[in-house]
């Protein structure tokens, strides 16, 4: 099971090396040559711990690990490190369910997959001989960023430089990584959104003198984004988690196809359904979730793409992306792995902003749906389905929420759906707290989650006793085009 870049058929390497590498020198993005099928049929699989299930769908991809060193990456990723045995929980919310994967160290999504990557990294860089350190750049628009802190923090051979836009985050979400701890750790805010961010980390990438200065002194790059496979590959298991958990509670039978509507920013999160379903997982629609940023819900409706438009700051800030970068992936796969195609796409995304898709290319993307939710029906279904349920969402998940039940009323698609819940309410008290008109007036952070506690009955996750006089530890602000420096002032001095 080899990986290919999207933007050259002939740079063909092993899992390991696509892992380490995180981008492909080509500036595409790793994909698998072909989508393995399971293995087991659905009745064995679904009585399967998740560790079990990880280990199943991840060693279809991660071929050259052996048996021994991914179990090693899978234990020391999914333990205790969650508050709930079932990782992933799937919980009733009035007629829906939904899948729960903030249970993690920074309780957002980003943990499903960034507490293994650094155990997928550190194998593959041995197993491949590099004695190079390993320099992790990551752009975050609010939770990838302390996810993979935490997953990296004081792992030896590795150090992760994090660029955040300064006010493009929650406060809660900045206050936990400003505090991260760890000798190998860096955070710096930037004065730009998340996709300059993330367009000038690719940049340093590909910036062949910045890799040669790196590589002299013994340094290599990689990536904690969703462009690094090792980010996907552990998201495709809770896909499979989550139809077998309906299997079990009688929603469907084996075989039987349930939807998924997820809230998508860079794309990552739904693809890796994509890849659960092309593996044989019963999926039927994939419904991408947008908020006011919705570039993807706007492209499902008319084959154009276009990243021309204003970029809004919402309550969903881990949305508000306007490039995605994994939709290269689905493009690439939609356009029947033709280069030359992806090539042209992206040439005009980067000179123009804007790109359209042949009608051919549009029929493969047949298994998606799209909706979005504006800000105000966020706040509105945040507020609804607490009233109705007493189940309190954060703003992520209220956008799939609302999307779904646009969805419904538009296609009448009642197959069972499960909505994909990203974040933990803790995680942006102040818009939950709004949302469900229960907003004090100048109230402290630490009020604010005493009141979402009184107000949602929900446990205070560890994550947030643990910010409590932490001491803020980076404070770095700088402008975009200071970024290489940065890196090179933190790496090399
Ligand atoms: C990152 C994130 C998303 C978007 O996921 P993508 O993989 O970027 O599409 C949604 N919700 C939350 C809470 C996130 O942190």
């Amino acid at each position: 099971m080899n990986f290919k870049s999207t933007r050259d058929n002939s740079n063909i390497v092993t899992p390991s090396m696509a892992i380490l590498q995180g981008l492909a020198a080509d500036g595409g993005l790793f994909v698998p040559v072909s989508f393995p099928k399971l293995q087991k049929n659905l009745d064995s699989l679904g009585k399967m711990s998740y560790q079990e299930l990880a280990y199943e769908i991840m060693s279809a991809y991660l071929d050259d690990f052996s048996s021994d060193d991914l179990w090693a990456c899978i234990n020391g990723a999914y333990d205790e490190k969650f508050d709930d045995p079932g990782m992933a929980p799937v919980v009733k919310v009035g007629e829906v369910d939904h899948m729960e994967l903030f249970h993690g160290s920074t309780i957002a999504f980003k943990d499903m997959a960034l507490s293994i990557l650094p155990y997928l990294m550190k194998t593959s860089a041995v197993m491949n001989k590099s004695d190079k350190d390993i320099v992790i750049l990551t752009a975050t628009s609010g939770d990838t960023g302390k996810a993979a802190m935490a997953g990296f923090a004081d792992v030896p051979g590795t150090s992760i430089i994090v660029f955040y836009p300064k006010n493009g985050v929650s406060s809660i979400q900045e206050r936990q990584m400003v505090t991260q701890k760890g000798e190998n750790t860096h955070v710096v805010a930037i004065e730009g959104n998340f996709d300059s961010a993330q367009t000038k980390v690719k940049e340093l990438f590909n910036d062949i003198d910045l890799r040669k200065e790196m590589d002299d002194r013994g340094f290599q790059f990689s990536s904690a984004n969703s462009m690094n496979i090792g980010r996907l590959l552990p998201q495709v298991v809770y896909y499979a988690w989550a139809y077998l958990r309906e299997v079990e509670r009688g929603k469907v039978a084996y075989g039987e196809a349930i939807n998924f509507c997820v809230p998508t920013g860079n794309f990552g999160d739904i693809l890796a359904g994509y890849y659960a379903k092309m593996m044989g997982v019963p999926i039927g629609k994939l419904i991408c979730a947008s908020n006011d940023n919705k570039v993807l819900y706007d492209f499902f409706e008319t084959g154009t793409y276009d990243r021309n438009r204003e970029f809004v700051l919402t309550i969903s800030p881990s949305m508000d992306i306007l490039i995605s970068s994994n939709f290269e992936r689905m493009l690439y796969h939609a356009a029947s792995n033709n280069t030359e195609e992806l090539l042209k796409l992206m040439r005009s995304l980067e000179t123009s902003g804007t790109y359209t898709v042949t009608p051919e290319v549009m029929v493969n993307f047949k298994d998606y749906a799209a909706e979005y939710a504006t800000e105000e029906e966020t706040m509105d279904q945040i507020r609804k389905v607490f009233e109705k349920t007493g189940y309190c969402m954060d703003p992520h998940t209220a956008v799939a929420s609302r999307s779904y039940e646009k969805y419904v009323e538009k296609t009448g698609d009642r197959a069972p759906c499960v909505i994909v819940s990203t974040a933990s309410p803790y995680k942006f008290p102040e818009a939950v707290l709004k949302a469900l008109g229960r907003l004090p007036e100048d109230i402290t952070d630490d009020a604010l989650i005493n009141q979402l506690n009184a107000v949602s009955k929900v446990a205070i996750p560890k994550a947030i006793h643990d910010l409590k006089d932490a001491p803020v530890r980076h404070d770095l602000v700088i402008p975009v085009a200071g970024m290489k420096d940065t890196v090179r002032k933190i790496i090399l001095s």
